[in-house]
């Protein structure tokens, strides 16, 4: 009998690691030695700030220095966090008029923030308190002369730990962090964000059973990709992980050279393959596995770093940047997409009863002009030396399609008059993410350049489903009959108008799901970066008309079970 224990937690960055536990436990209660005088606390508090400053500028210059400078970033805004005012007033606060210490007025002041962050209720503004945390443990272990993780990581071991922040992870060198395992986390906290850049396996949201369960040094298998954590495993279960993981690098090597492979089915139609992305630097990474263009930049993730929307001339930087990684290949640009679940630092919400029904996309562009114009502004003139399309989140009906064509062209109007370069033949492209255009697609193909399908929205709008609530995960499915009947609709419709139809939700990534998507009248799928090379291989390991056969089987099918039996994927019920 194995005495081994498997733990279930969210898989967030793929890859397997084995090694012996490394508990973490960094600074986490505020009870410190009684406070010497306040002026003598200020004065440490001043000195620790000064020197975590210090730490975090070199953490910069180290990925400045290694060709990362998007990772840089991060460390950018987080020394931004550290020299805010209110962080220090509020610290200096309580220890003259709480008499506390300088690192317990340092946490509480930025618990503080990070509660206040967390309590907004937006994901990404929760995943910010993270950095909150991180900056401020780090001050605070300077205070109590604590190790950081560097420290205590000097043999290579799996690291479990409350939370992580990027620091952490920058600081310790890469082969002795095997991978990690945190009670908390969020998967779009940088600390995921990084390990995923940094091919760092890792699962987070074990619970806070896991520090309770483990102790240092015993062995750990963690497997980033299905978000299993297994304590002691047994000789079996580490000789299957250990097979998988020799053949995932294998397959990932001849999928590396078959990288720039052309993406054609097996009776030589061309499905262009594009990627998505969110930074200049997956934009490199997707050039790198060969994407032939950008085909869903997310302008609302590019600006989440920042606490002011940026100008148009930031603007104009950012996407000549992402253009520049695709060396002269189109990138397709989508407007603000904020509300729903996104807001940003930059353009916080209003609380609505149902977000994702409510001020959303280009509902906020449309009414918020000073914010739409001179972002099309930006593309137009981005557009001068490289190809960039346009594209509009949430299109619902035809008059917003008109109103926003209006916006372009007052831009187009606007740069003219200014005598600045743009392009004057962007291809001004929608998301079909709304049922509703779906349905009206022969006529919003007459106007819109081309169609982009937003299948994670279509999904929720069609089935009535909100794809954050965990409560109603089983009724969200892509695969069901009434989705694929609104694909099918829209490519019908886009073919009769000579439009082409892309898919840039998360099913394009799927390679179960490429035949089906190439079958139902798709011609171009953008994918994450990392899912291209098996996208691919899909691609090239379908035939068209088996393709069709396929889609229209699915479109006859009564049930979701029948669609998944067609495309073979196995489900346990
Ligand atoms: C989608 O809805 O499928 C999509 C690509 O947009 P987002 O996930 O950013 O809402
Ligand atoms: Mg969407």
């Amino acid at each position: 009998m194995s005495d081994e224990l498997v733990l279930r937690g969210t898989a967030a960055a793929p890859g397997i690691a084995i090694g012996p536990a490394l508990l973490y436990r960094p600074a986490v209660t505020t009870t410190d030695s009684a406070a010497l005088s306040a002026d003598v606390e200020v004065a440490r508090l001043d000195a620790a700030l000064a020197s975590a400053d210090r730490v975090i500028q070199g953490l910069e210059a180290r990925l400045r220095e290694t060709g990362r400078p998007d990772e840089a970033e991060i460390f950018v805004a987080h020394r931004s966090l550290l020299a805010d005012p209110s962080l220090r007033d509020r610290a200096i606060t309580l220890i003259i008029e709480d008499r506390q210490s300088a690192p317990a007025a340092i946490m509480s002041a930025g618990e503080e923030q990070a509660q206040i962050l967390i309590e907004l209720g937006d994901p990404y503004l929760s995943a910010r308190a993270a950095d909150v945390r991180d900056v401020v443990g780090q001050t605070v272990r300077i205070l109590r002369g604590e190790q950081a993780l560097v420290d205590q990581l000097t043999l290579p071991a799996v690291v479990i730990a409350h939370d992580l922040g990027p620091s952490d992870l920058i600081s310790v060198p890469r082969e002795r962090l095997l991978g990690f395992a945190l009670v908390a986390g969020g998967l779009t906290a940088h600390a995921t964000i990084l390990a995923r850049a940094l091919s760092i396996p890792a699962v987070i949201g074990l619970g806070s059973e896991l520090l309770d369960q483990l102790a240092d040094n015993v062995t750990l298998a963690l497997d980033g990709s299905s978000g299993e954590l297994v304590v002691s495993p047994s000789p079996e279960r580490l000789a299957r992980l250990r097979g998988t993981a020799d053949e995932q690098a294998a397959r990932k090597a001849v999928l590396w050279e078959r990288r720039s492979f052309p993406s054609i089915t097996s009776d030589g139609h061309h499905i262009a393959l594009f990627a998505n992305a969110a930074s200049p630097a997956e934009a490199r990474e997707a050039q790198a596995w060969g994407a032939e263009g950008i085909g869903l930049l997310r302008t609302e993730l590019l600006f989440l770093e920042r606490p002011t929307l940026p100008n148009e001339a930031e603007q104009l930087a950012l996407y000549q940047a992402v253009a520049a990684e695709m060396a002269g290949r189109p990138i397709v640009v989508r407007t603000l997409d904020v509300g729903g679940d996104k807001s940003l630092p930059a353009f916080p919400l209003p609380k609505e009863e149902n977000p994702f029904l409510g001020w959303r996309g280009i509902r906020i562009g449309l009414s918020r002009p000073e914010i739409l114009l001179p972002q099309l502004r930006a593309l137009l003139r981005a557009g001068a030396a490289s190809e960039v399309r346009i594209m509009l989140p949430m299109i619902t009906t035809i008059a917003e399609l008109r109103q926003a064509r209006a916006l372009l062209a007052q831009a187009q109007a606007q740069l003219a008059a200014e005598g600045l370069p743009y392009t004057t033949t962007a291809q001004l492209g929608i998301m079909i993410e709304v049922p509703a255009a779906a349905l009206m697609a022969d006529a919003l193909a007459c106007e819109a350049d081309f169609f982009s399908i937003g299948t994670n929205d279509l999904t929720q709008y069609t089935l009535a489903c909100d794809r954050t609530n965990n409560r109603v995960a089983a009724l969200y499915q892509p695969l069901e009959p009434a989705v694929l009947r609104l694909i099918a609709m829209t490519c019908a419709a886009a073919q009769r108008h000579g439009r082409h139809v892309a898919v840039c939700g998360e099913m394009s990534g799927d390679p179960r799901y490429t035949a089906l998507l190439i079958g139902l009248g798709i011609s171009e799928l953008s994918c994450a970066p990392a899912a291209l090379p098996t996208v691919r291989e899909a691609v090239r390991a379908t035939s068209l008309v088996a393709a069709q056969e396929l889609a229209q089987a699915a479109l006859a099918a009564g049930s979701l079970a029948e669609v998944r039996a067609l495309v073979g994927e196995v489900h346990a019920t």
